[in-house]
């Protein structure tokens, strides 16, 4: 017995049959890919940057031919994120991260999530493999906007800044114009700004939150959630969150006491963005009382033992300011 390398239960093979139809449309693949890191590496050269998909963190198209992923610059139905190249701590750690917080989110907290796991180069090395959402399996392509473009923010009209220079409140704002099932999806949207708080995502920028645009009657509902890390185990230094939670330079009276986001300040943001007060208690009472399971599942994930503890330390904290 060996744990899915995607939902990371108990099975005989690479993937279990549910993960296998989620992930791979039921086709029998590997759990190693057929190139080294260094055919990789040459490869990726050799295409230029036409393998690579624009973000921070270096991702590469794929997609499946026979019972393989190839690499391509066109059509890609996946994503791959290898170890990136880049001198953060525990570099190597970021693909179970990525993995094991896309997990957490689903399996825990029922945020819709793409089809993900963990596949590995034919040397070894890990990567972190997800279904894209924006394209279906005959092809085509769905229409998906993110908040810097709803918000027209790009570099060259707000600067270097410009993902972070935002709060919650007005993200929120941005959806009500656009979303005319505001009342369910902005449950969704607060969901994932909790969970964020919750596994230390600290990344969790304008762009990292986005929406579909239904090209028959031109309205547009949350996409699933993707980008998913604990950014702590990595970044030490960075701010609690990407954004700030309240427009206008608005603090609660408890976040300039402690100078950090408690349970008060969630309730804040409920309500300053229309959920009922009842909801939002119910939302923040399913983020205090999972520990066993995300601990369950942090235990089964791809991590190191010592990013184990630290990532379930880490989260304990968290929870415990969301409590009171
Ligand atoms: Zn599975």
């Amino acid at each position: 017995m060996s744990n899915c390398n995607s939902c990371l239960k108990d099975t005989n093979d690479s993937y279990c049959r549910s993960c296998l139809q989620k992930l791979f449309n039921g086709k029998k693949i590997n759990h190693v890919l057929q190139f080294t890191r260094p055919e990789f590496n040459e490869l990726r050269l050799n295409h230029g940057d036409r393998l690579s998909i624009s973000g921070v963190q270096t991702k590469y198209s794929a997609k499946l031919e026979g019972k393989e992923l190839q690499l391509t610059e066109e059509n890609g139905t996946y994503i791959l994120k290898p170890i990136p190249h880049e001198t953060f701590q525990h570099v190597d750690d970021i693909p179970a991260n990525e993995h094991l917080t896309m997990q957490i989110a689903s399996q825990v907290f029922d945020i819709n999530t793409p089809p993900n796991g963990i596949i590995y180069f034919k040397d070894g090395g890990i990567i972190y493999v997800v279904k894209r959402f924006d394209v279906l399996d005959n092809g085509k392509k769905l229409l998906q906007e993110d908040f810097a473009q709803l918000a027209e923010k790009t570099e060259e009209s707000a600067g270097k800044n410009y993902k972070y220079d935002y709060t919650y409140e007005q993200l929120a704002e941005l959806m009500k114009k656009y979303v005319a099932a505001y009342p369910i999806e902005i449950e969704k949207l607060f969901s994932l700004i909790v969970f964020n708080y919750l596994v230390c995502n600290g990344d969790a920028h304008l762009k990292n939150f986005s929406l579909f645009r239904n090209e028959q009657f031109g309205d547009y509902t949350l996409t699933p959630a993707y980008d998913l890390v604990n950014t702590r185990l990595h970044i030490p230094v960075e701010p609690d969150t990407a954004l700030e939670f309240f427009k206008d330079g608005f603090i609660t009276e408890t976040f300039k006491a402690g100078t950090k986001y408690t349970r008060i300040d969630f309730i804040e943001l409920g309500k300053r963005i229309g959920i009922k007060n009842d909801r939002v208690e119910k939302i923040l009472s399913k983020f205090t009382s999972s520990s066993e399971e995300v601990t369950a599942l942090v235990e089964k994930s791809f991590l190191s033992d010592d990013l184990k503890e630290k990532y379930i330390q880490l989260v304990n904290e968290r929870r415990e300011r969301i409590k009171y």
